[in-house]
């Protein structure tokens, strides 16, 4: 079975995360959306509710699952018996960034990273900017899944 986890914090989930999932349903299996829990990171949404947020955005999807993890990723990858992690790119920043973890994933535990590329039109969206919105009481509805109201 092609099993994928696609990590993240999802603080909250977008559009740009939703797109990356609905293309990668049909390349693999099942894909476990693991929502990360980093004890010295503070977040807009707390646990329970972006994990609710996931669930409710994904629900449509019968091989899409949500749970949250602490720790490194390819432990979880381990666990859940997933040989793969998905990731977005949005532009050059982001692949130098992946491309490091990426390496050192394969290094740790052989695990592959698929890259998707996000659709055009939604490059820019990203969750830091999205906060911003909401914080500011801009229209962030534009920007994340229908299940996200605040
Ligand atoms: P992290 O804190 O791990 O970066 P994020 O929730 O910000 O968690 O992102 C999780 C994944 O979703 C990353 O691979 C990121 O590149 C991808 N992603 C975020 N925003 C977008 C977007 N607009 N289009 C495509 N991929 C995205």
């Amino acid at each position: 079975m092609r099993k994928a986890v696609f990590p993240g914090s999802f603080d909250p989930i977008t559009i740009g995360h939703f797109d990356i999932v609905e293309r990668a349903v049909n390349l693999f299996d099942k894909i476990v959306i693991a929502i990360g829990t980093n004890a010295n990171k503070k977040y807009m949404f707390d646990l329970e509710q972006r994990k609710k947020f996931a669930k409710a955005a994904f629900s449509q999807f019968k091989n899409v699952e949500v749970i949250a993890y602490e720790g490194l990723t390819v432990d979880l990858c381990k666990l859940e018996n997933a040989r793969f992690i998905l990731r977005g790119l949005r532009n050059p920043a982001d692949f130098e960034f992946e491309k490091a973890i990426a390496h050192t994933n394969r290094k740790l535990a052989e695990i592959e990273t698929v890259f998707l590329l996000t659709s055009s039109g939604k490059s820019y969206i990203s969750s830091s900017i999205v906060r911003d919105v909401i914080r500011n009481g801009g229209d962030y509805t534009l920007f994340v899944p229908e299940a996200v109201r605040v």
